[in-house]
């Protein structure tokens, strides 16, 4: 897609730290990494985020994050991992062609939870329940 830098790394029109690739999907250095190895994967087909594809597509997508995860882990000895994908503005996606964040982990490291902790009222919970399986 044109204007899409995710498509312009794929088309080698934009230089990308490249770690893992297949058929259909791309793995790369986040040039503002959260930590040591943050990487982006992506479907080289262009998708803006998960309610634009199919629960396959997505899937295959996590299937990358998994290895990609998992090799990230072997080489640097990480601790942990977190993996953050943000859909549109809203869910803070800032590039909108659809990337899981796979981010390599180590107790105090310089992350933090987005969200505060506080408990839902009963009431709250039943109501969200009761629409969502009507
Ligand atoms: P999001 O906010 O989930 O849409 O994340 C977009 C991510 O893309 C950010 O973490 C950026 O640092 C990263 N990013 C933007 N441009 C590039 C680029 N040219 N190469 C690698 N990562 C990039
Ligand atoms: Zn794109």
């Amino acid at each position: 897609m044109r204007d899409c830098i995710f498509c312009k790394i794929i088309a080698g029109e934009i230089p990308s730290k490249k770690i893992y690739e297949d058929e259909h999907h791309l793995a790369f250095l986040d040039i503002f990494p959260a930590s040591k190895g943050h990487s982006l994967v992506i479907p080289k087909e262009h998708h803006a985020d998960i309610h634009s594809m199919s629960a396959a597509q997505y899937g295959a997508i996590a299937a990358v994050a998994k290895t990609v995860a998992d090799l990230l882990q072997g080489k640097l000895k990480s601790e942990g991992t977190t993996i953050f994908q943000m859909n549109r503005e809203a869910g803070w996606q800032t590039v909108f062609h659809i990337h899981m964040h796979v981010i390599p982990r180590w107790e105090g490291d310089a992350l933090h939870k987005p969200w505060d902790i506080a408990p839902a009222s009963e009431e709250e919970l039943s109501s969200i329940h009761a629409l969502l399986t009507e």
